[in-house]
């Protein structure tokens, strides 16, 4: 049997943020702590949640504490994970809770349901002694800040932003929170198989930058943000619209199952990507149940975390506009 583990801090324009180095650090140490677990535990979902808790501790990736926030200032934060077992549980735009993956597990392990969403969400993490969410660290209230005058003034030119820029100019209320409020950290996810062959996948979020309050996006929505088989276990990270328009995760699995061919799957997905929505829109990762660990992007940029050979490689792969595909 294998094991094998592979986490991601987001894809997107990472050349443009503050905090990489830190972020590259959050990923090189949390890739170790997820290996760790990985080889005490043997158990492939207690290593992506601890793998994704400790990103979301980080305070330097889009996600848990260093979540970036709405338009309107505020954070609302999403999660999911499964397993090639069935386990799933998913939360939606929470507020008040530090670690929604730990929230997620909650829903999976003690609710009949799959997705809880809003402060009915951050009940469940209170009724369960989860940690609340600490205040925004400086560093994303200056992202935000700075996002949000690139935006108004016209800097941010792809599809999303020049939408979101229309959206705050034919709205008078906007406008001016726009006018009164005046850095980029990204999603992030784990995937692993243990030696009993299960493979799980886990992806959490603060969302789109910017985002409308009460937008969700993919990372709760199984098939898209995260999804686990018994030939895979994936985690996607882009603007979460286009993801959940093109199913990245599933539309994998379902091309692995039918050519049994790993480069050819992940080809046939981004080329379905590319054709539906474009290019500069998502990445993702995951491992097969051969224990080997992938990834696809068209983004910028998309930072990972894997192991080979029991060496951590953490990696910051800028390739702006091209499609990348690896397998390892
Ligand atoms: N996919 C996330 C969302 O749209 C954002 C990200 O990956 O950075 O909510």
């Amino acid at each position: 049997m294998v094991k094998a583990l592979i986490i991601h801090g987001g894809a997107g324009a990472w050349r443009i943020r503050p905090g990489v180095d830190e972020a590259i650090e959050a990923v090189r140490k949390c890739t170790g702590h997820g290996w760790e677990v990985l080889s005490r535990t043997n158990s492939a979902l207690e290593t992506v949640i601890e793998a994704v808790k400790c990103m979301e501790d980080s305070g330097f990736l889009n996600a848990g504490y260093g979540s970036v926030p709405n338009i309107l200032g505020e954070r609302e934060l999403d999660a999911g994970l499964m397993t090639s077992t069935g386990f799933m549980g998913a939360v939606a735009a929470v507020k008040a809770t530090r670690n929604p993956i730990l929230l997620a597990r909650i829903v999976a392990e003690r609710t009949p349901h799959v997705i809880i969403a809003g402060e009915n969400a951050d009940k469940l993490a209170l009724m369960h002694g989860l940690p609340p969410l600490p205040p925004m660290p400086p560093h994303v209230l200056e992202r935000y800040r700075d996002s949000l005058k690139r935006i108004i003034g016209g800097e941010q030119v792809d599809n999303y932003y020049e939408a979101l820029r229309k959206f705050i100019s034919d709205n008078q209320l906007y406008r001016e929170l726009v006018r009164s409020i005046l850095s980029v950290y990204d999603t992030v996810g784990a995937t692993a198989i243990d030696d009993n062959g299960v493979l799980a996948a886990a992806t959490s979020t603060g969302g789109v930058i910017l985002k409308l309050p009460g937008r969700v996006g993919d990372t709760p929505i199984p098939g898209a943000g995260f999804y686990a088989t018994s030939t895979i276990a994936c985690s996607s990270t882009g603007i979460g619209e286009y993801i959940i328009r093109t199913m990245p995760c599933l539309k994998l699995s379902l091309e692995y199952e039918l050519s049994n061919n790993m480069h050819q799957a992940l080809n046939k997905v981004m080329e379905h990507v590319e054709k539906s929505v474009g290019s500069n829109t998502l990445g993702f990762i995951g491992v097969d149940a051969k224990g080997r660990v992938f990834y696809a992007y068209n983004t910028e940029a998309m930072l990972i975390g894997y192991i080979r050979k029991g060496e951590i490689v953490v990696d910051l792969k800028p390739e702006p506009n091209v499609n990348i595909v690896h397998v390892e």
